[in-house]
């Protein structure tokens, strides 16, 4: 129990103040030990500087890059940056169909994660109506934004907010970052962002990672007055079969509690994180190796030769 987990909690995102470094993005991969197939050149360049183009299953966090075309002959483009992560719903569609309660509601508004209970049925990626939930490894377990809990109930700030050098990252009590980001607009609007906004104060319930849209929030790729999917309530009639099933399931799981809060990746071998790689990376990794190998054999050659 700390200050970050004993009352209700929110991440406020302002965009105006983003130069879209992406030091939160590096950070998050960073503190929750998320591999990455960077080495093998894995994401040609799409067109954006948006890198990757999406959530996966090893990233958690990426920041967005939506160009704005304006009439203006000295600036012709304007970025809208956003940030796409986990937003931790108040009313939060993947919790209500997980059928092992592998996520699950934290007082502070975080939904975090147990890994252990995941079982890879994917329900959650349905039910999200943000596309979060993302998947990994050959059991499919789910990956996602935690709010970096492990940090959280000791007392330190996200690793995403704690690395914000412009200071465009804030965490703090709800209503508090609320004020915040309502302030931050009426300033905005004064300096002529007409349609700056505040998102995530009722969408879903309530967001606890609340958004200062310089642009508005579409111009970020953000849709209005977002609800969990439908599925929500079909999977809650269906829930007692689910339910069934799910018990035999996790009754045979041995659930770590410490583990499951905040979970951070416990750390990939090269040989899993192949798993993942495409055949053209698996080809120029093995050439890779075999030269290393051959350098080191010469090495070793030359070195017992000069003894
Ligand atoms: S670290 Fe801060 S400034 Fe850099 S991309 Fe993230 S939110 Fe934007
Ligand atoms: S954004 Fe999606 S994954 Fe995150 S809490 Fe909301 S419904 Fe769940
Ligand atoms: S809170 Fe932690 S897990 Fe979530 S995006 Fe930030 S660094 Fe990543």
């Amino acid at each position: 129990m700390s200050i970050y987990t004993n009352q209700e909690m929110a991440m406020l995102y302002d965009a105006s103040k983003c130069t879209a470094c992406k030091g939160c993005q590096v950070a998050c991969k960073q503190w929750n030990v998320l591999y990455t197939d960077l080495g093998m050149n894995a994401f040609p360049f799409s067109g954006s500087y948006q890198n990757p183009v999406d959530l996966n299953g090893s990233n958690r966090l990426v920041m967005t890059f939506s160009e704005k075309k304006t009439d203006t002959l000295e600036r012709p483009i304007e970025w809208a940056f956003g940030r796409r992560s986990c937003f931790h719903c108040s009313n939060a569609g993947c919790v209500s169909v997980c059928p092992t309660g592998a996520l699950s509601y934290q007082d502070n508004g975080v939904v975090s994660v147990q890994e252990e209970k995941c079982i890879g049925c994917h329900y959650c990626e349905m039910a999200c109506p943000f596309d979060v939930p993302k998947y990994y490894g050959p059991d499919q377990k789910i990956d996602k934004c935690t709010m970096c809990w492990d940090r959280l109930e000791n007392g330190m700030l996200p690793a995403c907010v704690k690395t914000c050098q412009p200071g465009a990252l804030h965490f703090g009590p709800r209503e508090e970052m609320i004020a915040l980001g309502k302030k931050r607009v009426e300033f905005l609007k004064a300096r002529g962002y007409d349609k700056a906004e505040l998102y995530g104060e009722n969408e879903c319930g309530g967001l606890h990672i609340l958004q200062v849209c310089k642009y508005g929030a579409e111009a970020q790729g953000l849709k209005k007055g977002v609800e969990p999917s439908a599925l929500v309530s079909l999977s809650k009639l269906a829930q007692p079969a689910a339910g069934l099933a799910a018990a035999a399931t996790v009754a045979g799981l041995a659930v770590s509690f410490v583990a499951a809060l905040g979970y951070r990746r416990k750390n990939r071998t090269v040989e899993e994180a192949k798993v993942h790689w495409t055949e053209a990376q698996r080809k120029e990794g093995a050439k890779l190796v075999k030269e290393r190998l051959k350098e080191d054999a010469e090495q070793d050659k030359a070195d017992n030769a000069g003894k």
